[in-house]
């Protein structure tokens, strides 16, 4: 191959104010390019049992259990489900958009008997309606999304972990897209697992998730593990389908590689890591509190600034995500085709939809290091320019007074 045709590795500069992934925040890629050291030099444990009490922060959580998978967000999710789930446990999963579709196959795959309910899309689940089916189905466990942004809904959690609790059921969250953007608090609402990812509010690029899990789905996952040596050793196929399927998902021994034994596993992918210590650090910098605050900040001034041009907003909005907005494509105009003009005439990256919500709503996401005035004030100012530029005329600065305006009563300055 020529490979003086290929050029060095130089991306154009985009503004990415999709669902995610979002531009990385640029202390997070200065401590990926950090040079490599040993998986046992005492400088990178002590990393590793750094990044564990940082998340315990972000995660609202005193759990040991607190720590990495290397891989996007899915890895997180599939590691928990398939290091909990036992062929045959019969778990619930309410779907309300694509990420809960998402579960439910990971979960099949682990030999679940999957029971579903659903809303349509743009709604939410009452805790009424979830109990009401523990109560049918009896589940080991009930597997949910927090912030599904397929949808842009924020599935309310709060009274999940007691209702859990009073039925022997194991709660698990999938909280990739919400985490650090939306309140989510692991011990106090009682969540045993939850599961998430770098590149929406977290500010970094996908390939790491962090997890955090209770005591008591620890005890769970160690009994397996025990079952699964008796296997081992016996040599024989009896229990089998009571082993891990997966090495490389195996929290048993992901936890003994990250707890004091060390034991070797994977070797630790460093650099994700050191993006992934810095990405916490920045957060509990600003405090949690004070970035979910102004995550609500810059997400409403889109929702004002939208409204203002016209535009129809997707879903309950009552129950909307702080850091994405589902906005409905206009009659007459052409979704995709405002897509193609936000980035190659403004180099802005705004997200279709997908199944029902395809070709109908674009999503716009402020998360992470883009949950920035300018980034909203840029994003507006081009999607009113282009809509009126394909024949959706609107009162044009209408929609940046709107964000002014917010601001302004806001009390923001940032
Ligand atoms: C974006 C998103 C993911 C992404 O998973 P990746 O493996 O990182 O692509 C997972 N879950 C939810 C709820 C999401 O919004």
């Amino acid at each position: 191959m020529d490979i003086s045709s290929l050029s060095q590795i130089n991306p154009p500069p985009r503004l990415l104010m999709g669902p995610g992934p979002i531009n990385a925040d640029p202390r997070v890629l200065r401590a990926m390019s950090s040079q490599l050291i040993g998986q046992y030099d005492p400088a990178m444990t002590d990393y590793m049992n750094q990044v564990m009490a940082l998340y315990r922060g972000v995660f609202a959580t005193q759990n040991q259990w607190t720590l990495l998978v290397d891989g996007t967000s899915r890895a997180g999710i599939e590691a928990i489900l398939v290091s909990t789930i036992r062929p045959g446990d019969k778990v619930l999963v309410p779907v309300f958009g694509r990420f809960g579709h998402l579960l439910c196959e990971i979960a099949r795959r682990c030999r679940a008997e999957v029971h579903t309910i659903e809303v349509p899309w743009g709604e939410v689940f009452r805790p009424e309606q979830i109990e009401e089916a523990i109560k049918k189905v009896k589940p080991r466990l009930l597997l949910t999304v927090q912030g599904d942004t397929s949808t842009t809904m924020l599935q309310p959690l709060e009274q999940l972990g007691e209702i859990c609790r009073r039925h022997g059921v194991l709660l698990y969250t999938d909280a990739t897209a919400s985490l650090a953007g939306n309140p989510l608090e692991t011990d106090a609402w009682g969540i045993d697992a939850v599961s998430a990812g770098m590149q929406k509010c977290l500010c970094g690029p996908s390939g790491t998730s962090p997890i955090t899990l209770s005591d008591r789905i620890v005890d769970q996952i160690r009994k397996r593990k025990c079952v699964e040596e008796g296997i081992r050793t016996a040599q024989h196929q009896q229990g089998d389908e009571e082993m891990i399927y997966s090495n490389y998902f195996d929290l048993g021994m992901v936890l003994d590689y990250w707890g004091p034994e060390r034991l070797n596993h994977h070797t630790e992918a460093t650099s994700a890591l050191f993006g992934a210590y810095e990405a916490a650090r920045l957060i509990l910098e600003e405090g949690l509190e004070a970035g979910i605050a102004r995550h609500k900040l810059h997400g409403d001034a889109v929702l004002k600034g939208v409204h203002a041009m016209g535009l129809q907003v997707f879903g309950d909005i009552q129950h909307k995500m702080n850091n994405v907005l589902g906005v409905y494509i206009p009659s007459g105009v052409v979704g995709d085709e405002v897509r193609h003009l936000m980035l190659n005439d403004f180099g802005i990256e705004i997200g279709t939809s997908f199944g029902p919500l395809h070709g109908k709503v674009w999503r716009i996401g402020t998360m992470g290091y883009n949950a920035r005035k300018s980034c909203v004030m840029q994003t507006l100012t081009a999607l009113e320019a282009v809509l009126n530029h394909v024949g959706f005329k609107t009162v044009q600065g209408a929609a940046l007074q709107a964000a002014w305006d917010h601001y302004q009563a806001s009390g923001a300055h940032a």
